[in-house]
């Protein structure tokens, strides 16, 4: 590989790549950023938490992510992973925490582990198995949950869950220097609460709908929904183990998150036509929380 130089981190603006999908998150204050296309590519990243989900490929912008979270190991899921480490590498950025089903754990060393010896120099990193409910700190007060997810390989999907405290019901009306009395007392005035930020589905059928209830309840909730319209039936996604958005539609009563991302868009449709068939088939209410992952 190229050695890392003495001034780390140089990014020339031609890196980044074009057609990327930007949605800024008003609710939590971030941005999710991200390319798409079932069977090609799929990589996510927040970057203001330092958190990228899949690297099918792995653009300058995703190395910049020091946390990982693999869904599973298809090819256009988790294809970059050897090349993510290397940029981090080159870019003398920290060695970084993959996350990934621990199924496929001992396959992924051995991939990467042969890529370092062609490189003649080993990938220094942290990988991470997770089952569904494992939970992980992933900094600045948040935790990686992962997911079940029901695909035709292992796979998982993830949450980002803060837990802030807030003050009991019982204190709600209390005055001020009444509390700072029972606080200098010892009791305890506030509980943890939780916060379910956001939530990836991973490539899944749409079982996870009816089982995996932070799905339904984060404030983002980004769902795979594959397949749009009649020009793919349903029994045309349960091939792949994928989902339609004809799933969604008859589940759309239960999906509460403010923001719907649907995303891993078949390559069937351009990014107009798959922005036409969403105005077209979600029901305004839907539509308007509804923000796919699009360029
Ligand atoms: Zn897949």
């Amino acid at each position: 590989m190229a050695t890392a130089g003495s001034k780390p981190n140089v990014h020339r603006a031609e890196l980044t790549p074009t057609g990327v999908a930007q949605i800024y998150l008003e609710r939590l204050g971030v941005r999710l950023e991200g390319q798409s296309v079932a069977g090609v590519e799929t990589w996510l990243r927040v970057p203001e938490w330092s958190l990228a989900i899949d690297v099918g490929r792995s653009p300058e912008p995703i190395a910049r992510c020091k946390h990982l979270a693999l869904t599973h190991a298809h090819m256009d899921h988790a294809g970059g992973l050897a090349q993510y480490l290397s940029l981090r590498q080159l870019y003398a950025f920290e060695p970084p925490t993959v996350y990934a089903p621990a199924e496929s754990c001992a396959d992924l060393q051995a991939i990467v582990d042969v890529w370092g010896r062609l490189h003649r120099r080993a990938f220094d990193w942290q990988l991470v198995p997770m089952r569904p409910g494992d939970e992980v700190d992933i900094g600045g007060g948040r935790r990686l949950r992962a997911l079940p997810a029901d695909h035709v390989v292992p796979a998982l999907g993830y949450a980002v869950i803060e837990r802030p405290s807030r003050r009991k019901a019982q204190f709600a009306t209390t005055a001020p220097d009444v509390l700072r009395q029972l606080a200098a007392n010892g009791v305890a005035i506030t509980e943890p609460m939780e916060r379910l930020l956001l939530a990836i589905s991973g490539d899944t059928l749409p079982t996870v709908l009816d089982r995996v209830p932070e799905l339904l309840t984060a404030e983002v909730t980004v769902m795979e929904t594959t397949f749009l319209d009649a020009r793919r039936t349903v029994a045309d996604a349960r091939v792949g183990g994928h989902t339609h958005m004809d799933d969604v539609l008859a589940r759309a009563a239960s999906l509460r998150p403010h923001v719907f991302v649907p995303y891993h868009i078949s390559q069937i449709y351009t990014a107009t036509a798959a922005r036409a068939v969403f105005v077209e088939r979600l029901p305004p209410e839907l539509q308007t929380r509804c923000r796919p992952l699009l360029p």
